[in-house]
């Protein structure tokens, strides 16, 4: 395509890209906006945990990229590669030149399945599953299905993850099919955390302790997955206890489901947009570089310690598209983003308990009158039909609906709960 400016510049066209371009477009329709995004499909990715527990399937999650890019949008099909910010221009794989006015950076996180010895090998055979990449989702359904005995390990990685309760989410979905199936007694669960804990929030946490017990699931915390021989069915963990000691521990298995390391991606960490850990290094209010004030960043990539979700995206997609709009004019930025996630953990085929909390682990649920560690079937409703209503025809439209969160709402609850 060759050399080209844009007024925005946004790279990655994931939940966070295609969305903020979109809703960049219908707040100014006039605006040039570019979006370099290589893949030709998307995947509604909170939509993984349903297809790898059989109620869901890949298809309904997949779209093609170009039916949800407006029009007047170009759709840039490379990979950005590296940053040039003192020039106001993104370097392409092909070798082309972008150059900006505002950059928005939203290239996601990085599955590092490499990092665990023997996992490339035998992913996706062998019972070794991971709902975290839409080339292996569909071979957990496959996996659970087959499993009528045994043991089943679920891991969890150190953070930070997307979705952090995806790993025990699908945990709770293979448990309840064990039981449907009258098999339960004949299969032992077990979580491997490299955390401290089953939850980040302990209003949470505490929940979720009892929705493990009622299933009969065996904890382990202080685990990390390092090493598996799928060929063997042994995987090796590194074990920490209370005291920080450090050990190696050999667990046999009919089937795991691992959920990876994950790591900002590399473009991004070599980049002088990064900070130390190799995050997108953003303010964590107004969602502006800290360094360079014409680059903003949101979703999974960025170092805002929020819940990293596309639940956290819808919220900071506004702030993103009015603080560029506000830069513009020369006004001053709003601080518009406050932490907000959402993970509705899927505790059994037909149930959700559904988190959602702002920084610093504030529980702030968008609806009053419900107690959010509930285990309910409404919010099953809405992982199966009405969140992705919401993601494909409001959010990636680039439609804003704001339902207010409220840490009131369950001011009492949380009180009582301490
Ligand atoms: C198993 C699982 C369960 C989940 N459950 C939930 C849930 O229940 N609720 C919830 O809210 N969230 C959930 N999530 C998390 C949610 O999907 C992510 O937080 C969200 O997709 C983040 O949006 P993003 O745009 O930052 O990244 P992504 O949606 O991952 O998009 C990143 C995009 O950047 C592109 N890209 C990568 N490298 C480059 C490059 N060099 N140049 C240009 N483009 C590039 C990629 O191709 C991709 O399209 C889940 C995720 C998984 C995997």
């Amino acid at each position: 395509m060759g050399d080209k400016k844009f007024t925005v510049v946004i790279v990655g066209g994931g939940a966070a890209g295609v969305s903020t371009a979109n809703n960049m477009k219908r707040k100014r329709p006039e605006i040039d906006i570019a979006l370099i995004e290589p893949s030709e499909k998307h995947y509604y990715q909170p939509g993984f945990t349903i297809i790898g527990g059989g109620a869901y399937s890949l298809k309904k999650a997949t779209r093609n990229e170009a039916d949800l890019i407006g029009s007047g949008i170009e759709w840039i099909k490379d990979y950005a590669e590296s940053f040039q910010p003192d020039n106001n221009a993104v370097t392409l794989r092909s070798g082309d030149v972008i150059s900006y006015d505002f950059l928005v950076v939203c290239p996601g996180l990085q599955l590092d399945f490499e990092k665990i010895q023997g996992l490339p090998e035998t992913l996706g055979k062998n019972g070794v599953c991971s709902n975290y990449s839409a080339d292996t989702v569909e071979y957990t359904w496959e996996t659970l299905q087959k499993l009528e005995s045994g043991t089943a390990l679920f891991t969890q990685p150190p953070m930070p993850i997307k979705c952090a309760g995806a790993p025990q989410k699908i945990m709770y979905l293979a448990a309840d099919r064990f039981r449907k199936k009258g098999i339960a007694d004949k299969i032992s669960v077990e979580f491997l955390n490299a955390g401290p804990g089953m939850f980040g929030v302990p209003f949470f946490a505490k929940a979720l302790s009892k929705v493990v017990k009622d299933y009969g699931i065996q904890t382990h915390f202080g685990h990390n997955l390092v090493a598996i021989d799928g060929n063997a069915k042994q995987a090796t963990f590194e074990t920490t206890d209370a005291e920080g000691n450090k050990a190696t521990l050999t667990k046999a298995f009919d089937m795991i489901h691992v959920t990876p390391p994950q790591s900002a991606p590399d473009f991004i960490k070599k980049s002088p947009l990064s900070d130390d850990a190799g995050w997108v290094d953003v303010n964590k209010a107004t969602l502006q570089h800290v360094k360079y004030s014409n680059i903003f960043g949101l979703g999974d990539a960025t170092n805002t310690p929020n819940a990293k979700t596309a639940a956290a995206v819808r919220k900071q997609i506004p702030v993103v598209v009015d603080n560029i709009l506000k830069l513009q004019a020369s006004q001053a930025l709003e601080e518009g983003y406050d932490g907000y996630g959402s993970c509705p953990l899927t505790t059994s085929l037909s149930t959700v308990m559904l988190a959602e909390f702002s920084y610093g682990g504030k529980v702030t649920p968008s609806f009053p009158f419900l107690d959010p560690r509930a285990n309910s079937a409404i919010w099953w409703l809405g992982k199966t039909f009405g969140f992705p209503f919401l993601y494909w025809h409001i959010m990636v439209k680039g439609f804003r609906i704001d339902i207010p969160h409220k840490a009131s709402y369950v001011e009492k609850l949380v009180e009582e709960d301490k």
